[in-house]
């Protein structure tokens, strides 16, 4: 089924898994185990990402048929910026044979060293939406509540997240934030310059931090001073650090859902327990305000 038909009817509680790095038969078991952990909590989609060099692409179309056959919607990313259009079309109709809808349309990661390769074919998300249109999938693209890294001003993403709706996405998924006020400032800003399809906000929980500053490193989002303190205090005890990250999260969702965001994405780092108890802490919530209309 396709998510902006879902997105109409209610709001979506959503997971994200990632293919093993290397193709390998134990990893890609344990992966299946964590999908069947992640359906038990009955989410609306899953959504398999998609390595930034492209060398995934076997595994991750065949982790989102796995998705589609235990009986979830998978959603599947797809970057532009590793392929050519002969590497999307396979891909596509791999993913067409498993009967999967829906895709995530991204440029992908640039990659460490990059080379002028990278992003011969498709330079942006747009691009390799406008070539997607034919294989007729819904579509959704990322933003970023604090601007993407590379634009100027959060104006200037604006405008192109304008032409990502224009190129056929219908929904967008957030970039992990820990400041729900980056959230609210890009919805209210979104819809000022035009953007009136769902922002599905993207939440981590930060539940294995060593120490504040390589976090701070590896996400570049901002972290409030009250989650920094809470790192501070907590890094130091892991099962301490774990309960705040859980908390934490809990709280973002439960202030997100009451002011009127369409749904949850939670990024699980492939950790169905993770997600398990993000759920169990949130279950009056999600019981009553993720119903159908
Ligand atoms: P783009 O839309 O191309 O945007 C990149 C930059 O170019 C932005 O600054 C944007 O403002 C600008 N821009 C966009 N369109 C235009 C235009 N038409 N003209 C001029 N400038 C433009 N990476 C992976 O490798 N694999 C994944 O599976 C993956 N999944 C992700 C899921 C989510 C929800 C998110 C938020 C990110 C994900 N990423 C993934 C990371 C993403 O690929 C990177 O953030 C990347 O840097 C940008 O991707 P994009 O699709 O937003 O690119």
């Amino acid at each position: 089924m396709r998510i902006d038909e879902i997105l109409k009817k209610k709001k979506t509680l959503s997971f994200e898994v990632f293919p093993p790095k290397k193709e390998n038969g134990n990893d890609t078991d344990k992966l299946f185990a964590t999908v069947d952990g992640l359906k038990a909590l009955n989410p609306d989609f899953i959504s398999v990402t998609y390595g930034a060099s492209g060398t995934n692409a076997r595994s991750a179309a065949e982790i989102a048929g796995y998705v589609k056959s235990a009986g979830v919607e998978p959603l599947a990313h797809v970057t532009g910026g590793p392929s050519a259009p002969s590497d999307i079309d396979s891909l596509a109709e791999k993913l067409k044979t498993f009967n999967v809808d829906n895709v995530l349309a991204l440029r992908g990661d640039k990659p460490a060293e990059y080379d002028k390769e990278y992003c011969k074919h498709f330079k942006h998300a747009s691009d390799l939406e406008s070539y997607l249109k034919k294989y007729g999938f819904c579509m959704g693209a990322a933003c970023y509540p604090e601007g993407h890294a590379e634009s100027a001003t959060l104006y200037d993403d604006l405008e192109n997240l304008k032409k990502k709706v224009e190129c056929g996405a219908s929904f967008f998924i957030t970039q992990m934030f820990f400041d729900n006020a980056y959230y609210y400032r890009l919805v209210n800003e979104a819809k000022r310059v035009g953007i009136n399809i769902p922002i599905i906000p993207g939440i981590m929980p930060l539940t294995g931090v060593k120490n504040f500053a390589k976090i701070k490193s590896m996400c570049g989002s901002t972290i409030p001073i009250e989650f920094r303190n809470m790192i501070e205090v907590y890094s130091a005890s892991p099962a301490a650090m774990r309960e705040a990250g859980l908390n934490y999260a809990a709280y973002q969702i439960s202030d997100l859902i009451a002011k009127g965001a369409p749904g949850i994405h939670v990024y699980t780092m492939n950790r169905a327990d993770t997600a398990a108890e993000i759920v169990g802490r949130l279950r009056n919530i999600i019981d009553e305000f993720f119903k159908a209309d």
